[in-house]
């Protein structure tokens, strides 16, 4: 039977974030976890984020969140199947303002069906919601595409900061709804420090960016083309 962790232990999860180029991944990673924003014109230039740690109380618990984007993966081919190991929740990001971005979703969820096991919790975030000028994907469009592939919904900006906190909350609820996820994340130690041999890696502080193509910094080779 499993039994949750006491109070004061640490739910440490690992989250992901996925979906088609410039959909605002890197951008929703820096507004939670540094909330900071970069216009733009500065993020073209530097934007590639690898890897956030994030601690947060939900549900009177104590959670410390390894956020990993996908760092420009996609933009050469999918994503390696490393990167998936060990997550617990995934966040699948489109452009409301795009729809090529909405209508790659299913390839997404594909990739999915491949890499992750069903349990995991995903939520689907429609970003960029400040173009509503531009919008090209309705919310009820987002909506009822979440529901049919049984995922959780959120539109957001990470421009403006509108649904940011509250996509990441729903998600690390979600997962301590499920036991059987991070029950299963501390069997596997694929957590926040082990890679998922459980070996440790290289840990940043809180918010602290590793540069993954950079061997020499980061023993975890987690979401790296190398
Ligand atoms: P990624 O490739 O999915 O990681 O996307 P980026 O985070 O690099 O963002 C791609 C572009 O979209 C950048 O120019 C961002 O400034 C912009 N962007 C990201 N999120 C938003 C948003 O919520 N609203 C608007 N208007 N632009 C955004």
């Amino acid at each position: 039977m499993t039994t949750a962790p006491a109070n004061k232990e640490i739910f440490n999860l690992k989250i992901l974030l996925i979906g088609n180029s410039s959909v605002g991944k890197s951008s929703l990673l820096l507004r939670f976890a540094d909330e900071t924003w970069l216009s733009e014109d500065e993020s073209s230039a530097t934007i590639g984020v690898d890897f956030r740690v994030h601690k947060m109380e939900v549900k009177g618990k104590r959670v410390k969140l390894s956020i990993w984007d996908t760092a420009g993966q996609e933009r050469f081919r999918t994503i390696t199947s490393s990167y998936y190991r060990g997550a617990q929740g995934i966040i699948l990001v489109y452009d409301v303002s795009n729809r090529e971005t909405f209508e790659a979703l299913p390839r997404w969820f594909s990739e999915l069906e491949t890499y992750v096991s069903p349990s995991v919790i995903k939520i689907l975030v429609g970003n960029k919601l400040d173009k509503e000028y531009s919008r090209a994907v309705t919310e009820e469009e987002g909506r009822e595409f979440a529901k049919k592939m049984g995922t959780l919904f959120i539109e957001a900006s990470a421009k403006t900061k509108v649904g940011v906190q509250q996509a990441f909350e729903d998600l690390v609820e979600k997962i301590i709804d499920t036991p059987s996820l991070w029950s299963t994340a501390h069997q596997q130690g694929a957590t926040a420090g082990q890679n998922s041999n459980g070996a440790k890696i290289a840990m940043p502080g809180n918010n602290t960016k590793i540069t993954l193509t950079a061997p020499a910094e980061a023993e975890d080779t987690g979401g790296c083309l190398c």
